[in-house]
């Protein structure tokens, strides 16, 4: 790992990464420095979305990035009590491929770090995690991490906070996200699947509770949403009864519920939702989680990191090149993605207050709500939130230039 880069990302997520191969790609000397020694994160969510699938084509990878066991989602879909609901359409979008890849979501920061890792100016180190900040007359010039060699130093004219909704590099800069607050957490546990379990990734909204299930091939990844602060309730009642529970939402899987051993298997994942003021001080830029963590609603949290990655590289490149980028610089990057997340988080808040507060309290009827009815009975409307969960507001396009791969860089394994 070199002593300094042009630019030094700390976390080797969706945005971490994709940032790390564009920059690598327009041949600027960056690091990415992730704290796990792989990219096994269950929490994260398995949604690639079409937008994500068009930043692929323009890379020139989306072919071989589709040879990646997946799931294509034309639809989404779910069920109100006993009511089946269509929530989105992608069928119309104005993308090569209409439709979400549902993966399991280690996969794509992989796939990224082998293309990355083509390009000699691509540096990835794993089990490094960033503890801190150098600073130096009131600028940020590198980070301190911890590595199973030691603690290091590595200093750059960038460092890029995409260390996820918890980041220590936010916390060590002295950035502070408002809260926007979120009504619930999940509980997240799997469950394995068999050939003849119905194939469809869906959810479904019943009386005080909303359950999600994931087809990860082998496996089932469900998510169990309960009312914020209430996990500590739920486990001091008895396993049993909530793998009765479970057998109630997942009839097919009711002879696999004894899977669920102990709590062990069944991980609490708190849902924050907030939003830094600013994004970035002098020589430092958060992005992704870092700046907006977003709710699991929709499943866009993977999207808006992506494209932040996109947005930052598309105007620092060249900052990056020449004498570092300016605070100017740092703030087009927060101008151009306040937007989106501001609508999107809007939107995430919205379906929180009307939605989710409603049916986790399990008060009133339980009826889909009055937008899903009228989508029901115009499905072109569908395709509305098709494209606002699709493609996100003010898509970002790859306008970095390339360079070619390395001859000698060693492609890493796809797992
Ligand atoms: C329950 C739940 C389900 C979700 N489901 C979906 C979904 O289906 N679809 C979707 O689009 N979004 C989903 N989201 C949101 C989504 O997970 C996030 O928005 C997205 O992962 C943000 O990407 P990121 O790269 O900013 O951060 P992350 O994905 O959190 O990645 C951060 C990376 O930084 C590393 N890291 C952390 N600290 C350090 C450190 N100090 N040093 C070095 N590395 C560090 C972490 O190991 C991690 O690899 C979900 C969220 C929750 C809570």
């Amino acid at each position: 790992m070199p002593k300094a880069v042009r630019c030094c990302i700390a976390g080797g997520g969706p945005a971490g990464m994709m940032l790390g191969l564009l920059l690598a790609r327009a041949g600027v000397e960056v690091a990415v420095l992730e704290k796990h020694a792989d990219f096994l994160r269950d929490f994260r969510g398995d949604t690639i979305h079409p937008s994500t699938l068009e930043l692929m084509y323009e890379l020139g990878l989306l072919e071989e990035f589709l040879r990646l066991p997946h799931q294509k989602v034309r639809r989404l879909t779910g069920q109100v009590g006993d009511v089946p609901i269509i929530i989105a359409d992608f069928s119309h979008l104005p993308t090569r491929c209409k439709f979400f890849a549902f993966m399991p979501q280690w996969d794509f920061p992989n796939f990224l770090a082998a293309q990355a890792a083509r390009y000699p100016t691509f540096h990835l180190r794993r089990q490094a995690e960033v503890s801190g900040v150098i600073e130096e007359a009131g600028r940020v010039v590198g980070v301190r991490a911890t590595t199973p060699d030691g603690p290091a130093e590595v200093r750059a004219a960038l460092v890029v906070a995409a260390d996820g909704r918890s980041s220590t590099v936010r916390e060590q800069a002295g950035l502070r996200p408002r809260e926007l607050g979120a009504p619930m957490d999940v509980l997240w546990f799997r469950l394995s699947r068999r050939p003849t379990d119905p194939e469809e990734t869906t959810g479904r909204f019943d009386r005080g509770r909303i359950y999600i299930q994931i087809n990860r091939g082998d496996h089932w990844q469900c998510g169990y949403v309960i009312p914020k602060g209430a996990a500590e309730t739920v486990r001091r009642g008895s396993l049993e009864s909530f793998r009765a529970e479970v057998a109630t939402v997942m009839p097919f899987a009711t002879d696999r519920v004894g899977e669920l051993r102990d709590w062990e298997a069944v991980k609490l994942l708190s849902v924050q939702v907030n939003r830094l003021p600013q994004w970035y001080r002098p020589g430092l830029l958060c992005i992704g989680d870092a700046a907006h963590a977003m709710s699991p609603i929709g499943g866009v949290g993977i999207n808006l990191a992506i494209q932040d990655a996109v947005a930052s590289a598309n105007l620092l490149v060249e900052p990056l090149r020449g004498g570092g980028p300016t605070p100017d610089d740092l703030q087009r990057v927060q101008r151009r993605r306040l937007l989106p997340t501001r609508v999107i988080q809007g939107l995430q808040l919205l379906a929180q207050r009307r939605v989710i507060t409603r049916v986790l309290a399990g008060t009133g009827p339980l009826k889909p709500a009055l937008p899903l009815r009228i989508m029901a009975r115009f499905p072109v409307l569908l395709r509305l939130p098709g494209r606002l969960i699709g493609l996100g507001v003010r898509p970002e396009h790859v306008k970095t230039p390339a360079v070619p791969p390395s001859v000698t860089g060693s492609p890493l394994p796809a797992r």
